[in-house]
């Protein structure tokens, strides 16, 4: 057998060369970093868990219209994904202050927003991802203003279906991260839905609690990282209702 060729390693996924031309293989790690990979664990489970849930709501969103990378999962880990070419954009959606709009703005975490504000990041490691303005992205050519307005629009959509799918859950989503990408199909290029959506990349809180169900546990010591990534995939309904702390070894082990 021969070996898979590794296109790109990131801090929580890898891809590799899929078996079609235009696909790729996303593997999920158990690895768990934050603070620009400051800090680091690795975290037994996350991986298993974050691609059934992003398998989840990537087949959700496919099925509302809203176009994605995702094609198949393949196994515990792995996802077929059709390749596509990542603009250098953190897109980042909120709902409710928190994280780095309440430091910088001082609005205390928890606040509803008037109405739901999408940011855009500069996707570099060395900088930290800074915040920047559709006028540095057309200037500097990261994404035309026809990708900006498709991705501000999809964003937004996307937002008031996850809202409402996490709402019917019990759970608040206070914000999220998204990467786009174009999606080169014959003479056509697509911007699309790419990544992962996963307790990773979304703040999510239960509505009656308020209890953190995603990586903030992890960059604020709360503990029970993978039981509260477990609790969302429980409520979303992917695995046993019956699932708790315990059963999540049981889910995840042998599953590497
Ligand atoms: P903040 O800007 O408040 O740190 O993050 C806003 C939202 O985007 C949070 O849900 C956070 O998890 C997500 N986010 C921001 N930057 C990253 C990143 O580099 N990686 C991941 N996985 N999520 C991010």
């Amino acid at each position: 057998m021969s070996r898979r060729r590794m296109i790109y390693e990131g801090k929580a996924k890898i891809l590799y060369e899929g078996p079609e031309p235009g696909t790729l293989i996303q593997y999920f790690k158990d690895d768990a970093t934050a603070f620009n990979a400051e800090k680091k664990a690795v975290l037994d489970g996350k991986g298993v868990l974050n691609n059934r849930i992003s398998e989840f709501l990537m087949t959700r969103l496919s099925a509302v219209g809203i176009p994605n990378h995702f094609i198949k999962r393949l196994n515990m880990r792995e996802q077929l994904i059709k390749k596509v070419e990542i603009i250098p954009l953190e897109v980042i959606v909120r709902n409710v202050a928190a994280g780095t709009m309440s430091k910088r703005l001082g609005i205390p975490e928890g606040e509803t927003l008037p109405r739901a504000i999408v940011e855009f990041c500069y996707k570099k490691d060395e900088l930290g991802d800074p915040l920047v303005s559709e006028e540095h992205i057309a200037a500097f050519g990261w994404a035309s203003q026809q990708e900006m307005d498709d991705i501000v629009s999809l964003a937004l959509r996307i937002n008031d279906f996850m809202c409402g799918l996490f709402s019917a859950v019990g759970i608040r989503l206070i914000d999220f991260k998204l990467e786009f990408g174009r999606h080169f199909e014959g003479e056509m290029v697509r911007t699309i839905l790419a990544d992962e959506i996963s307790p990773d990349s979304c703040r999510l809180w239960d509505y009656e609690t308020n209890e953190k169900l995603d990586k903030d546990r992890f960059r604020r010591d709360l503990g029970g990282v993978t039981e509260a990534y477990a609790e969302v995939a429980r409520r979303l309904g992917i695995i046993k209702e019956s699932a708790q702390g315990g059963d999540v070894i049981d889910f995840t082990s042998g599953m590497k």
